[in-house]
C-alpha cells in the first residue's frame, strides 16, 4: 500500500535546506552564541528548542512565547526546514518506509520498524527508526542496494535530525530506538553524524538515551577509534559479513583497505574504552559466506570480543545476483556459532516486501522503479 503525501505547501516553504544555520542543525550552546551575537537574551535559545523538541512544532509561527517580530526575524536567519515526504510505503507487517526529498531534490529513505512482540519478546515496545546518513554510498559492498547508484553527498546534521522528527510526526509513534543502518556509511560523514547524535541524545534535544542508539559501520577503523573516544555511550555494530579476509574482501572492498586484523584491533579498542559490548551484523549469502568454516572463524572473533552476532538472511535486490541460503544452511550456521558459546540470533527481517530490509535501501524514486 502506498500513500502519497503532497506536502507542496510545506515543500515550498522549506525549499532551502542548504543553510548551515538551519535551526535543526544547531546545538543549544551554538544557538545561544548566535542569539547573543544578535543581542537576544540567551534564555531564548532553550525556549526555542523546547518548542521544537518537546512541543514538536514545525514552524516559527507556532512558537507563541516569542514576540512576533522576533519570530519573523529569526525565521529568516535560521529557517526551520524539513525534507519533503514523497511517499510512505506501508508493509503488511506495518513496517513503513519513508521516501524523503531533500532541498537539492536528492532522495533518501528512512524506515520505521514498529513494536513487535513476536520479534522482540520482552523488548516488544521497541519502535526502531533506521536512519540514513548519506545520499548513496561510496563503499560499494557487492550485496548492497544503497551502494549501487554510487555516492552523491553527505547528509547535513539537520537532515539526519529531521528524519526522526518527521517520522514521529507522520506516524504518531514516539521512536525509542535508532539505528544508523540506512543509506550510507555513517563514519564517512563523521562530523555531521556526531553533531546529530548529540542533538538526538541531548536532554534539550530529542532526548533519546545513548544506549538506544546504534551506529553501524562497514569498518572504517580510524573512525571506530574516534567514536570510542567520544564521551557518549552510543552502541556500535560492525557490518562484518565475512570472517576471513578472502571472503570479506570479495564482497566488501573496504576490507582491502582495513583488513580484519586491523578491524578487530579497532573493535577491541572500542570495547575496552567504552566497556560496552558490540554487535556483528552478518548477512548470510548463499554460497558466498555461509560455509561452516566462516561460522567457525566468525565464532573466534565474536568470542574474543564477547560480541553478539546478528545473522541476516540476504534479501534479494533487483539487479544483483545473490540469494539467501536455505533454512537448513541458516540453522546450521547459527548452531555452529552457538556451539562455540556465541550469543547469536537470526534476525527475522521486517519490511522485506517493501525493500526496506537491511541492504535494500535505495533512491528508487529517481529511477522510477
Ligand atoms: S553496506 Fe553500508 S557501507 Fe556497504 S555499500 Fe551498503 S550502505 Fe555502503
Amino acid at each position: 500500500m502506498i500513500f502519497v503525501f503532497l506536502m507542496n505547501q510545506q515543500a515550498d516553504k522549506n525549499s532551502d535546506l542548504s543553510s548551515q544555520r538551519n535551526l535543526l542543525g544547531l546545538s543549544l550552546e551554538e544557538l545561544r552564541v548566535e542569539l547573543e551575537s544578535l543581542h537576544i537574551p540567551a534564555y531564548r535559545g532553550r525556549q526555542i528548542l523546547e518548542w521544537i523538541y518537546q512541543k514538536r512544532v514545525t514552524s516559527w509561527a507556532k512558537m507563541l512565547t516569542l514576540p512576533v517580530a522576533l519570530r519573523e526575524d529569526l525565521e529568516i536567519r535560521y529557517p526551520l526546514a524539513f525534507p519533503e515526504v514523497v511517499t510512505v510505503s506501508g508493509s503488511h507487517d506495518t513496517t513503513q518506509k519513508f521516501l524523503l526529498r531533500l532541498s537539492d531534490h536528492e532522495m533518501i529513505e528512512t524506515v520505521l520498524i514498529p513494536a513487535s512482540p513476536a520479534l522482540y519478546g520482552e523488548d516488544s515496545d521497541r519502535r526502531t527508526l533506521c536512519v540514513s546518513s548519506q545520499v548513496g554510498c561510496a563503499y560499494r559492498c557487492k550485496f548492497c542496494a544503497s551502494g549501487l547508484d554510487g555516492f552523491k553527498r553527505n547528509l547535513r546534521t539537520e537532515e539526519i535530525v529531521a528524519q526522526v522528527l518527521l517520522v514521529e510526526k507522520i506516524s504518531g509513534e514516539r521512536i525509542n530506538n535508532i539505528v544508523f543502518m540506512g543509506m550510507g556509511e555513517p563514519f564517512a560523514n563523521f562530523d555531521h553524524l556526531t553533531r546529530a547524535l548529540r542533538i538526538i541524545n541531548a536532554p534539550w534535544g530529542i532526548h533519546l538515551a545513548a544506549r538506544k542508539i546504534t551506529v553501524s559501520t562497514s569498518g572504517l577503523t580510524p573512525r571506530i577509534r574516534e567514536f570510542a573516544d567520544l564521551p557518549e555511550q552510543i552502541r556500535l555494530a560492525i557490518s562484518l559479513h565475512g570472517a576471513t579476509d578472502a571472503v570479506r574482501s570479495e564482497i566488501m572492498p573496504i576490507n582491502q583497505r582495513y583488513p580484519l586484523s586491523e578491524l578487530m584491533e579497532a573493535c577491541t579498542y572500542y570495547v575496552e574504552r567504552k566497556k560496552q559490548l558490540l554487535t556483528f551484523e552478518y548477512i548470510l549469502i548463499a554460497g558466498v559466506n555461509d560455509q561452516l568454516e566462516q561460522a567457525l572463524a566468525l565464532a573466534r572473533y565474536a568470542k574474543r570480543l564477547r560480541a553478539k552476532v546478528n545473522l541476516i538472511p540476504y534479501n534479494r535486490v533487483e539487479g544483483l545476483p545473490w540469494d539467501r541460503p536455505s533454512q537448513g544452511v541458516q540453522r546450521a550456521f547459527l548452531a555452529k556459532l552457538r556451539e562455540h558459546g556465541v550469543a547469536a540470533t537470526i534476525r527475522r527481517e521486517k519490511g522485506h516486501d517493501i525493500d526496506a530490509a537491511c541492504g535494500q535501501l535505495r533512491r528508487r524514486q529517481l529511477y522510477g522503479l
